[in-house]
């Protein structure tokens, strides 16, 4: 009885499930033909309008370059969900500093920060170890946590990312000043397809699909992906990544 009981229940937990994420993914599908309508319009307007001023036309330029990378992002974003889904997604790891793919991520946000004014610290401590690391992968994820510091704390416009050892677990933290992350939205925001109800509100672009995936690469190298937040206090991300080189040894462990 106890076994019919037990089964029964996991059949509904797993309905239940199943249920949630196919609900997520129509409001997916909804929010994508959203999304492509913006550029859409941009580019058709920019089209067919006969611009001579110059000013027009770089306004028009950068209206269609700005969709354009929105619209690349998603469907970047889209491909590496489907190649993680379908198995298909293959980590090539090789031993490697994290203060570099630290480096490379900030790098391509950089003009973005710089732009719109905001503060970025930079804290790596001396002599971290590396680790094996899908040096792409990895990169995606710190990228991925800066892209939703931009996007969604753009009101504190302040950032510290951070890299430090603790007992062989290489801690990179990446904390903003935004207005954090509702406790009814925690648990959600590593599931595929998840934006938090404030973010549905407020209209900001996105898929649903960054964190999870993140989490997922961050998995495949043995590690795990931790949020700490309060409400308009901020949230700060860290990765916890296995160190190659080990530095400690506890008898007990
Ligand atoms: P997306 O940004 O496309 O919605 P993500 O998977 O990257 O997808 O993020 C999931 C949700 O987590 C977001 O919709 C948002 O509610 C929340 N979130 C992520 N990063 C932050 C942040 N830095 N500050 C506040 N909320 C965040």
């Amino acid at each position: 009885l106890l076994l019919v009981f037990g089964s029964a229940s996991l059949l509904v937990a797993a309905t239940a499930r199943s249920r949630a994420l196919a609900k997520r993914q129509m409001e997916f599908v909804a929010g994508v033909s959203h999304e492509l309508r913006t550029p859409l319009s941009v580019i058709q307007s920019a089209g067919f309008s006969r611009v001579a001023d110059a000013d027009r036309i770089r306004q028009y330029g950068v209206a269609i370059q700005r969709e354009g990378r929105r619209l690349a992002e998603m469907v970047e974003q889209m491909l590496a969900y489907a190649g993680i889904q379908s198995g298909r997604r293959q980590y090539d790891f090789q031993p490697a500093r994290i203060e570099d793919l630290v480096e490379r991520a900030l790098a391509e946000y950089e003009t973005q920060f710089t732009e719109a004014g905001w503060q970025v610290e930079k804290e790596i401590e001396a002599g971290l170890p590396r680790v094996e690391a899908d040096a792409r992968s990895l990169e995606s994820a710190i990228k991925n946590l800066l892209h939703n510091a931009l996007k969604y704390a753009a009101g504190g416009k302040w950032l510290r990312i951070s890299v430090r050892n603790a007992s062989d677990q290489i801690l990179l933290t990446v904390a903003d000043r935004g207005p954090g992350i509702d406790a009814a939205d925690l648990r959600g925001i590593f599931e595929p397809f998840y934006r938090g109800r404030g973010v549905l509100a407020s209209a900001t672009s996105g898929s649903g699909l960054g964190l999870s995936i993140a989490r997922r690469h961050v998995a495949a190298h043995g590690g795990r992906i931790s949020v700490h937040t309060a409400p308009g206090k901020g949230a700060a991300f860290t990765l916890h990544l296995p160190a190659l080189e080990r530095t400690t040894y506890d008898e007990t462990a």
